[in-house]
């Protein structure tokens, strides 16, 4: 039996070599399997068996580069936490090529945490066990709420240790991504004025990514426009899950609209915009309530890089940017409120029902209230699933004033006249049952940290990726933590 390896076909490494570094990976010293993704093998066309196989293991390891990849860590830079940074590229991460899926998609694969590089730096090249396990828990869940995002193919522990605060076993996460080009790629350039490699990255990401653009009179600008478009989706996908990514510097957010570097990244437990998880971050910029008007902070710059290649008169093309920069906090908004009343049941919003979603949201604020598990509970009341709603009125109390919000909102389901089951079917799909919960992500990174378990780190991922399906055994998974579980902190990466 042949086994299906990865079929590389580069496009990236066909850019000028000013734009990557060539990079084996650096070998590790006792590679271990931890977890293959079987459903996403499949869909790029690669054999899960081969990936298990000692061969693949060697390859998920960076032990053995594999026919057909052309190893690069890639340039660029980035404003982090605001400030620029000229020169950052993949201080530890290695692109081993792209392959295309059987259905003629394009996917990066790249190995994370998988030695020094020359964009290292102070760094080791290398990432604890911990962050790859979360990175594969939370971006696997963000897959199966249907958020754009780069993808985990496999864990693999290196047998070595990474010396952190303490001694950490070291681990590489083998992430897909439709590409890894970041807003910051494009500033790289533009620190260095480096006019024609903009307008290479530009058309190559046109090509890649926005080929409708490329049939648009101002290409450049209509790249922005749809850059743009897509951030605005996903940054109102993640404020209807709860989802805090933590460290959005422009770095971290790629011209494709998939979310990517799940660092010190947490979904809400309580109900609060002021939120923020990342040790990193102490004024609180990438806060939940502020991840919008960040992405269009990042966006600003993305456009401020692009402007020097448009083509043609001055004015227009800055007063076109400035329009598209501008109407990211409008299609944001649309697409909230949409996502959002998608969370009530309502698929027709109106200004009476903002302001039902508006008295919701304050209460849920004021009475600390669980975000992912008032919404399930409703989700329940709005089905008639009794045994739902018993199972989480075993241990949970709705916020107090819940009561008085309800008839408003029932009143207003009846009124809409919509047929009931797609009400719920509609409700069921923007309101997940299991999130990856930070306690039980910090509970299944511990286990395997500490006592080399990784039971509870499958069964969160098995559970997390299907997150609309209740599971009456499964209620642990539902469960906000306990006030000694509380996660406050959760630590970047690095
Ligand atoms: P991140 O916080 O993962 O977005 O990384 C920010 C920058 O620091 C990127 O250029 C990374 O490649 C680099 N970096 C992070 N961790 C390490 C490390 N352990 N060794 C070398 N470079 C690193
Ligand atoms: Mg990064």
């Amino acid at each position: 039996m042949t086994l299906s390896r990865p079929a590389f076909d580069n496009s990236y490494a066909r850019l000028p070599e000013r734009f990557w570094s060539a990079q084996e990976p650096v070998p590790v010293a006792q590679p271990a399997l931890i977890r293959i993704n079987h459903g996403l093998a499949s869909m790029l066309g690669i054999s899960a068996e081969w990936l298990e196989s000692p061969e693949g293991l060697e390859v998920l390891a960076g032990n053995r580069v594999p026919e057909g990849s052309e190893p690069i860590a890639q340039a660029y830079a980035g404003h982090q936490f605001g400030g620029w940074n000229p020169q950052l590229g993949d201080g530890r991460a290695v692109l081993l090529g792209e392959i295309v899926t059987p259905q003629g998609q394009r996917y990066d694969i790249q190995l994370k945490g998988a030695g020094r590089t020359v964009w290292s730096r102070g760094g080791d090249g290398r990432s604890p066990l911990g962050p790859v396990l979360r990175e594969y828990i939370v971006s696997e869940a963000m897959a199966a709420l249907g958020v754009p995002t780069t993808r985990s193919l496999a864990a693999v522990a290196t047998g070595e240790s990474v010396l952190r605060e303490r001694p950490l076993p070291g681990a590489i996460l083998t992430r897909v991504a439709s590409s890894h080009i970041r807003v910051g790629t494009f500033e790289y350039f533009a620190g260095k004025q480096d006019y024609d490699a903009q307008r290479l990255l530009a058309d190559h990401v046109i090509a890649r990514h926005y080929p409708e653009a490329a049939r648009s009179e101002q290409p450049y600008l209509a790249l922005l426009e749809g850059v743009i478009a897509r951030q605005a989706r996903l940054i109102a996908q993640w404020q209807q899950l709860g989802f805090i990514h933590g460290v959005m510097n422009t770095d971290n957010m790629l011209v494709s609209g998939e979310t990517i570097d799940y660092g010190p990244c947490a979904f809400l437990d309580e109900y609060s915009p002021a939120t923020v998880f990342s040790s990193i971050d102490s004024f609180g910029r990438y806060a939940y309530g502020n991840q919008p008007a960040i992405a269009q902070w990042n966006l600003a710059w993305l456009a401020r890089v692009l402007l020097p290649i448009v083509p043609g008169e001055e004015d227009p093309a800055v007063h076109r940017a400035q329009q598209a920069i501008e109407g990211f906090i409008e299609q944001y908004e649309a697409a909230w409120r949409e996502l959002m009343h998608h969370k009530l049941g309502i698929a027709q919003p109106d200004a009476s029902s903002d302001t039902l979603l508006e008295a919701l949201l304050e209460l849920m604020t004021r009475e600390r209230a669980d975000f992912t598990l008032t919404f399930s509970y409703l989700t329940a009341l709005a089905g008639g699933d009794t045994i739902l709603q018993a199972d989480i009125e075993s241990f949970w109390t709705p916020p107090p004033s819940l009561a008085n919000w309800l008839p408003g909102w029932q009143a207003r389901l009846q009124q809409a006249g919509q047929d009931a089951s797609a009400r719920h079917q509609l409700m069921r799909r923007a309101n997940p049952l299991y999130i990856p919960r930070n306690h039980l992500v910090e509970e299944a990174i511990a286990a395997a940290t500490d006592h080399h378990d990784f039971s509870l780190f499958h069964q969160l991922v098995e559970r997390v990726t299907a997150p609309f399906d209740f599971d009456p055994a499964a209620r642990h998974y539902l469960q906000p933590p306990r006030p000694e579980q509380v996660v406050k902190q959760t630590f970047c990466g690095t």
